[in-house]
């Protein structure tokens, strides 16, 4: 079907980079064959080519996830987050919210925890808001559920009116698959997860899914998943089938259009905070409790420097996961060492001198604002006075280290504005901003979300997107700009021309 034509009329170019001039009047933009080939004040209607009128919103470069987990992502997502309810009301309204939403696809909740209320829930209450729509909703600890009749029924359960508990629960568990006809991982069940992120302007996504492979993306892609950008990373583990294929890093997936393409080597180098396992240079301040006291790398120097080689030599880059300043700094030498070229995925914590070496030697930083937002109590809490050598992306820039904002879904929601926000007010709640020395603004971190991009042009990718707001409007303060970033409406999207996402 692709390449596609498409006419944008009277959209304003939202300026990329550094030295971009200031926008100017709307423009009409062209996309003939996936690319853009002209802009000009007023274009005539071509025939046969798809219009759409801006009428005054701001027109960028599509958004780009650069660290996505696309199987996680897509099976957390079908999971309604219940954690946040305090109450059987707070409840049923998220449950009839997500009915609404996603009218006939079953639902399965998760996660809240009636031992502190005060009152038994009813099924019949459930069915009143979720009608012939399955709906399961599973409580915090496990050991129950809470289901509708359509559910019930679905299950060849019993009908009743109080929820299932213990063992008749944990029989039944298994067999949630059958509600969705599948383990979750269906071609429908992906697409949802591509639509959404589409209405969010993400035009493409690094795919670095565990233990997938290419054959499943293959198969997926000709059953519809075939709507944004993708690169399929691979690990060590399929490594020598990728360099057998002769796939290098850019190269269409056989069988697929070269809108989906081979992308990376991923190393995952060392742990996480969060489980004290990222490698560190100096102790973590629990380290008394640990085997490790200042985590550990996961791979010798000399195993990475190996998979670093076989990568390089086989046309592939690198995708190197290192939280820790030690394993910053090992993945540094690894690439100075071998000539890899590629990413440090999250870099989490730095050596100052590491982001010079690391601009030095042209490797990306791929990096994820939103998880800032969670680490903030806990980096000062194990890494005492290590907080502003942590997602230190002023210093990045400034030494001209290429940065690339991702989510890593599921660990935070697959959804740019996010990232964008987070990277600019550098503070999920009331307090101040974490670091404000190494946030970002709107057009730096716009400018870090769309591939390398620069603004609109003649010659651009037909992947754009019309937004209702202008990205780079600067509020009185960065809580302002941060709020309106991350509610950032996104009227259209279009890939390689072809509208994916549209509200006009
Ligand atoms: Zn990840």
């Amino acid at each position: 079907m692709l390449p596609v034509s498409l006419l944008i009329r009277r959209a304003r170019l939202v300026p990329i980079g550094p030295a971009a001039a200031p926008p100017q009047h709307p423009v009409d933009v062209l996309v003939e064959d996936g690319v853009v080939t002209t802009v000009a004040a007023h274009l005539d209607p071509r025939p046969g080519v798809e219009e759409h009128d801006a009428d005054g919103r701001w027109c960028a470069p599509g958004l780009w996830d650069q660290h996505v987990h696309l199987t996680q992502w897509t099976l957390s997502s079908q999971r309604l987050d219940l954690a946040a309810a305090r109450s059987p009301e707070q409840v049923l309204a998220l449950a009839a919210e997500r009915v609404a939403s996603l009218p006939g696809v079953p639902v399965i909740g998760w996660g809240h925890r009636p031992g502190g209320w005060t009152r038994d829930v009813t099924v019949a209450e459930l069915d009143a808001v979720t009608g012939e729509t399955p709906v399961v909703l599973i409580a915090g600890d496990g050991h129950h559920a809470w289901l509708n009749t359509t559910a019930l029924m679905h299950l060849a359960m019993p009908v009743r009116d109080s929820v299932v508990r213990e063992t008749e629960w944990f029989a039944v568990y298994p067999r949630l698959v059958t509600l969705f006809g599948s383990d979750g991982t269906s071609p429908d069940a992906f697409r949802r997860t591509l639509d959404a992120a589409a209405a969010r302007g993400v035009v493409g996504l690094v795919d670095f899914e565990f233990g997938g492979s290419r054959d499943d993306w293959t198969e997926r892609w000709g059953h519809d998943c075939d709507l944004l950008r993708v690169r399929w990373a691979t690990y060590a583990d399929t490594l020598d089938d990728v360099v057998a294929a002769g796939l290098r890093t850019g190269d269409p997936l056989p069988g697929c259009d070269d809108r989906i393409t081979m992308g990376p080597l991923k190393i995952i180098s060392d742990g996480s905070l969060n489980t004290r396992t990222a490698w560190c240079c100096d102790p973590y301040s629990d380290a008394h409790r640990l085997e490790h006291p200042a985590g550990q790398p996961n791979l010798s120097g000399a195993e990475l420097r190996e998979l670093l080689a076989r990568a390089h030599a086989g046309g592939l880059e690198v995708a190197t996961h290192a939280i820790g300043d030690a394993a910053v700094a090992e993945a540094l030498g690894a690439y100075a060492d071998t000539g890899a070229i590629g990413s440090i995925e999250h870099a989490q914590l730095v050596g100052r001198e590491d982001v010079c070496r690391m601009a030095a030697l042209g490797v990306r930083a791929s990096v994820q604002p939103a998880h800032l937002l969670d680490d903030r109590d806990l980096t000062e809490l194990a890494w005492p006075g290590r907080a502003e050598r942590c997602f230190a992306f002023r210093w990045m820039l400034d030494d001209g280290v290429e940065l690339a904002l991702g989510s890593d879904a599921p660990v935070s929601p697959l959804d740019p504005w996010l990232a964008i926000a987070a990277a600019v007010h550098r503070s999920a709640d009331d307090r101040d901003p974490w670091h404000a020395e190494q946030a970002l603004t709107p057009a730096e971190a716009l400018a870090a979300s769309v591939d390398g991009q620069p603004t609109v042009g003649v010659g651009s990718p037909g992947d754009l997107v019309l937004l209702d707001a202008d990205p780079l409007a600067v509020g009185p303060d960065s809580a302002a700009t941060g709020a309106a970033l991350r509610s950032m409406p996104v009227a259209l999207t279009a890939v390689a021309g072809r509208v994916v996402h549209s509200t006009l």
